[in-house]
């Protein structure tokens, strides 16, 4: 273990990324108490279950039990108390727009009293993306009047932007590209520092409205080259140009790189969407307009329809046609639904009157809770398709890649592909018999 003062650390709000963080700081020898204010959360955990779909969680969570290295709880104050140091992962989700401080104001304020009985030192990082300013003027403020005790001495503050991506949320944990920690006094920044010491990450040390600007910054970034890439895609398809091809040789231009540069649909998730509002909002609240990431929000929130107008161009009207929607997660390797693609998608089939069944290997549980009884769930990618007029790639799961084409083909009504992800070869399906339409695709 790296730091010698820090044995224990409470995590609190058991989201993807608390949940992750715990593990990953269990695995690297810490105890570590997880609290969420969700009983079902708290007890699936006590039991070894992992309450979210994400690869190895499962595994460490039952090796962080077994060597008594990790415990869930519902109370934040008394995880504060028994610990020595708190990362705070509660949501932040936007509300009309605006981000939601909600959830950060009332785990900060357990925290707080959670601290007011503590003497020694306690170091609290704010590792939910919050707007720049809001550490300083909200958090450490609620900090100090919950627990009567002062920002520098009695506790230190950091800002610890997380860049995880679901699914491959345990190996980015473990190597990152860098560690941004941002504080205003260097006892908490270096406390932070020796916590991560065994990751052996470059870090990057800022004051905390940088740090909380940083991440913002960078998926703002992320989202741009996204949106960027499907609006070249659209056009590509007019002129009849395959945009994959110029993805890829734009991409080997060092000053691009070949990230995130796939045309596809819209970017969605628990966190670009969410962000780049809140940073819209953010900034026209100290009276700047930023058209850029506005327009970015709007390609985004149009390209999900794009699927809809390639169905339309090899079925003619939707009315009563069978369509089969493969993928609703927002991306594959997860069952997270949120902001996904398939949320425009499906009430634009059903609002052209298509009968929907839609299939997914990890989110139909999710999905159930969202469509209940307007689309037909089926068990497996197969099962979907019998009767099917159309084909519909939403999600680039492996399994939609390696179909069985021949077999398919018998089972469907008029055998159709809209891909949303590009993942099918055009030529191979066409030369089955399919009629192929995808995003970007010349044709
Ligand atoms: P989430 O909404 O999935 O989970 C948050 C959890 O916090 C919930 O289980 C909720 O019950 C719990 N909670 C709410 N109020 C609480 C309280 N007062 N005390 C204890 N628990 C409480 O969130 P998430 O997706 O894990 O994201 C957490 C933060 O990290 C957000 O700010 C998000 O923007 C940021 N982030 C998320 C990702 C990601 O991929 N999910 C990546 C980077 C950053």
């Amino acid at each position: 273990m790296p730091d010698d003062k820090i044995k224990t650390i409470s995590v609190v709000g058991l989201g993807h990324v608390g949940i992750v963080t715990s593990v990953c700081l269990a695995e690297m020898g810490y105890n570590v108490i997880c609290v969420d204010i969700d009983k079902n959360k708290v007890e699936l955990i006590n039991e070894g279950k992992s309450p979210i779909f994400e690869p190895e969680v499962p595994e460490l969570i039952t090796k962080a039990l077994n060597q008594n290295k990790l415990v869930a709880i519902t109370d934040v104050q008394r995880a504060v108390t028994n610990s020595e140091a708190t990362f705070i992962t509660v949501g932040t989700p936007t509300i009309k727009g605006k981000i939601d401080l909600k959830a950060i104001k009332s785990a900060t304020e357990m925290v707080g009293k959670g601290l007011a009985d503590k003497n020694p030192y306690h170091l609290v990082v704010v590792k939910s993306t919050v707007i720049p300013g809001m550490t300083e003027r909200v958090v450490i403020p609620l900090i100090e009047e919950s627990s009567r005790k002062s920002e520098g001495t009695d506790f230190g503050v950091c800002v610890n932007p997380e860049f995880l991506r679901e699914s491959d949320a345990v190996q980015d944990f473990r190597n990152p590209d860098r560690i941004i920690i941002g504080s205003n006094n260097d006892k908490a920044g270096d406390a932070l520092e020796r916590i991560f010491s065994d990751l052996n990450s470059l870090v990057i040390r800022t004051d905390i409205r940088t740090a909380e600007m940083i991440k913002y910054a960078n998926n703002a970034f992320l989202a741009t080259k996204i949106s960027f890439i499907n609006e070249i895609a659209n056009i590509c398809k007019e002129i009849g140009v395959d945009a994959n091809n110029v993805a890829e040789a734009i991409g080997l231009d060092f000053r691009i790189g070949p990230y995130l540069l796939r045309a596809g649909l819209s970017f969605g998730g628990s966190c670009f969407p969410k962000d780049i509002q809140a940073l819209i909002s953010a900034s026209n609240s100290v009276g700047y307009n930023p058209i850029l990431l506005t327009s970015v929000l709007e390609v985004n929130r149009k390209q999900p329809l794009k699927l809809i107008e390639l169905a339309k161009e090899l079925l003619g009207s939707l009315n009563g046609k069978n369509v089969a929607v493969l993928g609703l997660s927002f991306k594959p390797n997860t069952d997270d639904m949120r902001e996904a693609p398939s949320l425009t998608i499906i009430p634009a089939l059903i609002e052209e009157k298509a009968n929907v069944t839609v299939y997914d290997p990890e989110a139909i549980r999710n999905a159930k809770k969202i469509f209940r009884k307007k689309v037909k769930y089926a068990s497996n990618t197969l099962d979907a398709l019998k009767g099917a007029d159309c084909m519909m790639i939403v999600t680039e799961w492996d399994e939609f890649e390696k179909l069985p084409l021949a077999e398919i083909k018998g089972l469907m009504r008029t055998p159709f592909i809209v891909d949303g992800r590009r993942i099918i070869n055009p030529e191979t399906v066409k030369r089955e018999g399919f009629k192929y339409k995808g995003i970007g695709w010349k044709d």
